[in-house]
Order: C-alpha cells, then structure tokens, then sequence
C-alpha cells in the first residue's frame, strides 16, 4: 500500500514535470483537427503558437475512401475547430462532419472558393472537382479561409493569425512562381501528364497541360481493361515517354500501361512518384504543401523534358 502510494505520486510528479516543460504545449491556446494534411499544414502555417493541429489523415492516404475512426470521433469532438475540404473530396466523411458541424466549430475550407474558379466535375452536375491544392494560386484562397476560421474563433489572435498568413502567403507566391518558371521550360509538345486519377485539373489548367487519369476524379471507380488498352494507343500515337504514380493510389494501373505500351514496342517510363492527395512524411520536406508541390513540379518537369534543379526550389528536396 505504501510502495503503491508512492508510486502513484511519482508518476504525478512527472506528469507535472513533462507538461510544465512542454512550451508548445503550453502556449496553444487552440485545439485544430483537420482532414487532409494540406489543410493541416495551412492551419499550422497560419495558427503558429496559438494552435496545436492535427491531421485525420496521413502520408499515403486516400481521402476520397477514408472513413472516421474511433480515435477521429474523439479528438473531433474534442477540438475547438475541425476543418475539412469539401466539395465531396472527403465523400465518406461527409456525413459524420456535417453531423458534427451542428455541435461543434466545422468549416469546410474549399466551399469558400468562388464557383468560377472552380472545374465541374465531369461525372456529375453541379458538383466540382475538389482537387484545388495543386494550383498554388487558388490554395492561397484556401489559405486566406483557414485564417478567417481562426480570426473568428479566437478573435484576440487576429493579429497573429494575420501575419502569419501573410508571411506564408508569400512563401506560397514564391512557390507559385517557381512551378510556372520550371513547368514552362517543358516542350509544349510534351505537356501530357498521365497519372492513376484524376487529381491534376487544376495544375493542368494553371500550367497548360494536358491531363489524363486513368480513373475517374474519385478513385472508388475501377478502369476497366477497355480504358487501359485506350490510354495504351494514346501513349503510341502521341508518343509520351513518361507516366506518373501517386502515393495515395495504387500503381498497378500505371504499371499495366507501361507494360501494354511495352508490348506493342514502344517504351514509356515511370516519371516518378507524385504526391496527389496526400503529403509525404510528417517532419520532412515534402511532408509539408510547398514540399510536395515543389516535388511535383520538379519530377513533372525533369521526367517530361524540361528544366528543373535536381533538389528543387529550395534545395530541400530529398
Ligand atoms: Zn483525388
């Protein structure tokens, strides 16, 4: 009985001792929970000291299937504002966050978006593509509803939430135009970006390419063979040299491609691997926006014939 009091007190004692040190842990005044890892980032970026951010869902994760945990339910319901998407990217979601959204905080950044900025959805009317982090331009938007959200949470941090958004709203026009100077040193002949869906309208419409997904704009739809020994005629007639893989979906169509190019003589590679609806690793480079948008428009650009430094915009990719 003794031994167990004391030990209860010293587990007490520590506990104290930890959260005491932890400054970060201290100073957030804000508990933000977020979908997607962009958002989270954005969130991050813009909250600074004044928020703890958490993201729902991490490297290789495919928002467009995922579906609410256990351990989700709780730290939603337990934050002070959950930020998501919208415009049906987080179609399993949906239900559980507007639910949600009657109790607590929930806003959904992109349905900010001015609609004649936004691509319709091939497959349904009146809805829109929801892919709109891959046009750095148009996320700055996002970005700008993420700081409202907060300014109108916690209105004492305005000034901080202001500035921080300002200062990462350069760093996103520096990457803006980093993307449009590399993507431009690619021949116009080679602006072809096939990958396993459709994630890249808006980077196709801001940097003038052609985009093709194997897949539809969800990946729930599976692509029929006939849809796979299409796209392998178009490889051969227009002569594309590289395709891409994405780390939220499976290769295995992209690989069927190269492979049925391959049979009929003509080689295409692997261009390599973009991140399209998921970030890389927490706590590195492309675990964070300009991470992953700088590693896209590097590989795009060197795999398709144009000019890019090997460690992209910064020096940082790895
Ligand atoms: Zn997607």
């Amino acid at each position: 009985m003794q031994f167990a009091r004391s030990a209860i007190f010293a587990v007490l004692a520590t506990v104290f001792l930890v959260a005491g040190r932890g400054p970060a842990a201290a100073e957030a005044e804000l508990t933000v929970v977020a979908t997607t890892g962009m958002i989270a980032d954005a969130a991050r970026e813009v909250g600074g000291e004044l928020v703890e951010v958490q993201a729902l869902m991490g490297p290789g994760v495919d928002p467009h299937a995922y579906r609410q945990t256990r351990t989700d339910i709780v730290a939603t319901s337990r934050a002070d504002l959950v930020l998501w998407h919208g415009l049906y990217l987080e179609a399993q979601l949906e239900e559980f966050l507007l639910d949600l959204g009657a109790r607590r905080p929930v806003v959904a950044v992109a349905e900010g978006l001015p609609r004649e900025q936004l691509i319709a959805h091939d497959d349904y009317d009146g809805a829109y593509d929801p892919h709109v982090w891959m046009d750095p331009e148009l996320w700055q938007r996002v970005v700008v509803e993420v700081r409202d959200a907060l300014i109108e949470l916690h209105p004492e941090g305005e000034a901080a939430f202001t500035a921080n958004a300002d200062a990462y709203l350069d760093d996103l026009r520096g990457l803006a135009s980093y993307a449009a100077n590399v993507l431009a040193s690619i021949p116009p002949e080679n602006r072809v970006l096939l990958t396993s869906h459709d994630a890249f309208n808006y980077f196709g419409a801001a940097y003038d390419f052609e985009v093709i997904g194997i897949q539809g704009i969800s990946t729930e739809s599976e692509a029929g063979l006939r849809r796979i020994a299409d796209l392998v005629e178009l490889l051969v007639a227009r002569d594309i040299g590289a395709v891409f893989v994405e780390t939220s979906v499976s290769d295995r169509n992209i690989r069927a491609l190269v492979e049925g190019a391959a049979s009929e003589g003509h080689t295409v590679g692997i261009g390599g691997e973009l991140y399209s609806d998921a970030m890389g690793e927490p706590g590195t480079y492309e675990g964070t926006y300009i991470g992953m948008i700088d590693h896209n428009a590097t590989v795009i650009a060197r795999a398709l014939g144009g000019e890019a430094p090997a460690r992209g915009m910064a020096d940082r990719l790895n």
